[in-house]
């Protein structure tokens, strides 16, 4: 522990310049400086750790400097700029409201704005954590912030802005302060690192300061921390060892298993992750993020979303060029469902080995081959590849028709058992949002020419319920919450071939380009085009939902009568 660092604070920033990633509040401050339109009182809300005592501090001293500089910013010469940077300026002060919130804090505090400054032009006041005042040390001060003395400067600092009276909201200029860029924390950390000597990689930076969720002082004590402990040479292992982070080379070998099917591997790679002391939730949110991050780089107009290293972009771009827009959205459908269960599971560790199992399908899933096919059977758009000539033609080999050779129709088949299943007999209606417009489309032309032929084909409830699923199921992937909200419900078989269906909301019964598709889809798998479509809004009154903490402890022990039994023999009272 020979070197032992606090970022932090030696790190503070000095002047406006230094500050990290809040350039729309200094360069509005400092503007307000120039322009001497400087507010009374000043309230700096936003995350913890991003900067705004440090700027109550500046703006403090930037204001008493006799010199400033041409850039606005304190000389850090001066009489004043040297006692605030010795911490002895007499015309700062601050108070901590989270300890000392009460009326009697805020009169002394009152009590010293009577006193004008004895050098320099300003005294300021920094209240930080200011909602924690109590009610009668909010009113006490208030009055003083009514009428303040003109020397007088007030910076309010808070997490949260919502707990703040609005007639001091009113009183004040609010700044938000914003989550610093990921980007920005991990420049921060290269320049402190390269200060201090510290050989960091690049990837190590990156991860510190992803995990400080925006906290530039979260960031820097965390590299400290790791400093510490590693010494010198601070890399991307040492990082996540310290930081109880999987390693994101799971995520990418776990993608490739599922893109290629193999479910051992998957089970080989959880089981070594197991081992490894995490526990398989973390191992399913950190699986769908990658998921999710492959999808992002897809498009370059999410590109930015992606908070990683350019050598990390680089791995993703590679991963997610393998593999298709449809299939990464089921994965993650899927692993989201199994996160989403996965407190409620009793048996922890299978329940993550079934979501593998449903994951190594996932490029062969049925529903991932509706939306692909859709996809590729779209007009043709700009991004439709070339056509190739000559040499290169030879190689294109006709995916689903004409292949010569039995081995390379045998290989094409095992790799794609979806195509088998459709051989099979039942056939999958391409049916995608589209697909939903186009009937949409057919429908106002139709209404214009004469009806269509009826064709009226019998079907009985039972059958209804069939194509329901299947309907409920395959467009899963195309609309999940929609198919989803279908799902809850079974339909009823009325009259003239009407089918009533129960939603939870009007809105799903109003969603005019799903239900159209539902529509068009039951039309042809029942081969009866006189269907109509009649949706009820189911009553919600039936299901009463626990509120309060009683009413769910009462709903508890309706469901185990042994809850209730427990709370006898133990002689429990309910507190709520
Ligand atoms: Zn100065």
């Amino acid at each position: 522990m020979e070197k032992f660092i606090v970022s932090a604070r030696k790190y503070r920033p000095a002047t406006f310049k230094q500050v990290v990633g809040q350039e729309a509040i200094t360069s509005t401050l400092q503007n307000a400086i120039k322009n001497n339109h400087l507010a009374q009182a000043f309230l700096f809300t936003g995350p913890r750790g991003v900067g705004k005592t440090t700027c109550a501090r500046i703006l403090a001293k930037t204001i008493n400097c006799e010199n400033l500089t041409e850039n606005l910013e304190p000389c850090d010469k001066c009489e004043s700029c040297t006692s605030f940077n010795n911490n002895a300026s007499f015309n700062i002060h601050e108070l901590d409201a989270a300890s000392n919130n009460s009326v009697d804090d805020i009169r002394n505090l009152v009590d010293q704005v009577r006193i004008p400054p004895q050098v320099g032009k300003y005294k300021v006041y920094i209240i930080d954590e200011v909602h924690m005042l109590s009610q009668a040390a909010f009113n006490a001060f208030l009055k003083t912030l009514e009428e303040p003395p003109a020397y007088a400067k007030f910076i309010l600092a808070t997490t949260e802005k919502h707990k703040i009276l609005p007639t001091i909201l009113s009183r004040c200029q609010i700044f938000d302060f914003k989550r610093i860029r990921v980007e920005d924390i991990a420049a921060h950390l290269d320049y402190v690192a390269k200060n201090e000597g510290v050989d960091a990689e690049v990837e190590a930076l990156h991860i510190i300061a992803q995990k400080a969720d925006g906290a530039l002082r979260d960031a820097l004590s965390t590299f400290d921390q790791i400093v510490s402990y590693s010494g010198d040479t601070l890399t991307y292992k040492n990082v996540i060892e310290n930081l109880n982070i999987l390693d994101y080379e799971y995520y990418f070998k776990v993608t490739d298993a599922l893109l290629n099917g193999n479910f051992s591997d998957l089970l080989l790679i959880f089981n070594e992750i197991m081992e490894n002391g995490f526990d398989g939730q973390h191992f399913i949110t950190g699986l769908t993020e990658h998921l999710r991050n492959l999808l992002v780089i897809k498009d370059p107009a999410t590109l930015q979303l992606l908070l990683a290293s350019p050598s990390l972009k680089e791995h993703y771009k590679e991963q997610s060029e393998q593999i298709e827009v449809p299939v990464l959205f089921r994965a993650i459908d899927i692993c989201n469902k199994f996160d989403l269960s996965y407190k409620t599971s009793n048996n922890k560790q299978l329940h993550v080995e079934i979501a593998l199992m449903q994951l190594a399908q996932v490029n062969t899933d049925q529903a991932v081959q509706v939306v692909k096919k859709a996809v590729s059977a779209a007009p043709k758009t700009v991004n439709e590849p070339k056509k190739i000539y000559g040499k290169e033609a030879d190689k294109e080999i006709p995916k689903d028709e004409e292949i010569k050779t039995p081995e390379v129709s045998q290989e094409i088949k095992k790799k794609e058992p979806a195509v088998k299943k459709e051989e099979n007999g039942r056939k999958i209606k391409n049916i995608s949002i589209r697909d939903g417009l186009n009937a949409l489309k057919q429908k106002s032309d139709d209404t214009k020419e004469a009806a269509e032929e009826p064709i009226t084909n019998e079907f009985d409830q039972s059958r209804l319920i069939e194509v329901w699923r299947n309907f409920t199921e395959v467009y899963n992937a195309t609309a999940p919450s929609f198919a989803h909200a279908l799902a809850k419900y079974k339909p009823v078989l009325k009259d003239n071939f009407i089918i009533e269906f129960k939603v939870d909301n009007i809105l799903i019964a109003k969603d005019k380009i799903n239900v159209s598709a539902m529509l068009e889809y039951f039309k042809k798998e029942l081969n009866n085009n006189q269907i109509k479509l009649a949706p009820v809004v189911a009553d919600k009154t039936t299901h009463k939902t626990a509120y309060t903490d009683r009413e769910k402890f009462e709903e508890m022990a309706k469901k185990y009568p042994d809850l209730a039994d427990l709370k006898e023999q133990l002689n429990l009272e309910l507190d709520f």
